[in-house]
């Protein structure tokens, strides 16, 4: 098999902590991307060099375009050419009504969730597309059922960060297309990760479970299996999808 290097974007914990631990067992070489958690991505990149796999550290924000740049130049220098990209790191901002969330908080969530993003797709494809010299491949941008669902009482502001997301998605996997990158998202519901303390609500997924379909909160690797398959070859007719993965909510 060719040789894959994938970044994986907000890696230190949660939803793509769980995303690296499983593309170490599929055989990826992995760059592993946090903001600010030392111990909490070590340890991931342990368990997923325990799985055998070659994993590399890169302390980034990602919602600075001088950080992006800086990042994908030491990809490049200690991993190679990158092929596949999981373009996760996001965040929610306090929990509130949205016309009392401040204005130094909404631009916070948009430099990340869009700008960020958008920055790191787009070095990404100056890697993978063979107009630029790639070898073609595959990303996953990570989306949230708060997109279509909006997030009311709560974070409206990134609902609207993720229904960027989603336009990236379709807008790139259409321009990439036969340039053999295929470009999808996940949308997940509501995952057990630490996100949600974060936002000031430690009960969301308690008082929320109730109405999931399926009656329970997600997992992380329950997340993590559908961007695995995303990128790979199973894959290999989907492009420009946005993956439901919230137990039917
Ligand atoms: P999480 O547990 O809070 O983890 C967030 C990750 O993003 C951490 O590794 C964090 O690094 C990293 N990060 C934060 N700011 C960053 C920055 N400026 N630059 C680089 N990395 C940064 O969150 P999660 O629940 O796994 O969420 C991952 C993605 O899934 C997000 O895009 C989120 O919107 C989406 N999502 C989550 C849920 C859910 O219910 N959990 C639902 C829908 C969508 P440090 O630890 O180093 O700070």
């Amino acid at each position: 098999m060719a040789d894959r290097v994938l970044l994986v974007t907000g890696a230190s914990r949660g939803i793509g902590a769980a995303t690296v631990r499983l593309a170490a067992q599929e055989g990826y070489r992995i760059a592993l991307n946090y903001a600010s958690a030392d111990k909490e991505a070590e340890e991931t990149a342990a368990a997923a060099r325990a799985a055998g796999a070659e994993v590399a550290l890169f302390k980034a924000d990602v919602a600075r375009a001088d950080e992006v740049e800086r990042l994908f130049a030491q990809i490049d220098a200690r991993l190679g050419r990158l092929t596949h990209l999981v373009n996760n790191a996001g965040i929610t901002g306090p929990a509130s009504r949205f016309a009392d969330i401040a204005p130094a908080e909404l631009a916070r969530v948009l430099d990340l969730n869009v700008t960020g993003a958008l920055l790191v797709a787009q070095a990404a494809v100056r890697r993978i597309s063979p107009a630029y010299g790639g070898a073609g491949g595959a990303i996953v941008n990570v989306s949230s059922m708060a997109a279509r669902l909006g997030a009311p009482g709560e974070y409206v502001w990134y609902a609207a960060s993720k229904g960027a997301i989603d336009s990236l998605t379709v807008g790139l996997a259409r321009e990439l297309g036969k340039e053999g990158v295929r470009v999808n998202a996940v949308a997940p519901g509501l995952i057990e990760t630490g996100i949600h303390a974060r936002s000031g609500q430690p009960d969301r997924l308690a008082r929320l479970a109730p109405s999931i379909p399926l009656g329970r909160p997600g997992t992380p690797d329950e997340v993590a299996r559908a961007i695995l398959w995303l990128l790979s070859e199973a894959a290999s007719y989907v492009t420009g999808a946005v993956l439901n993965i919230s137990g039917g909510r």
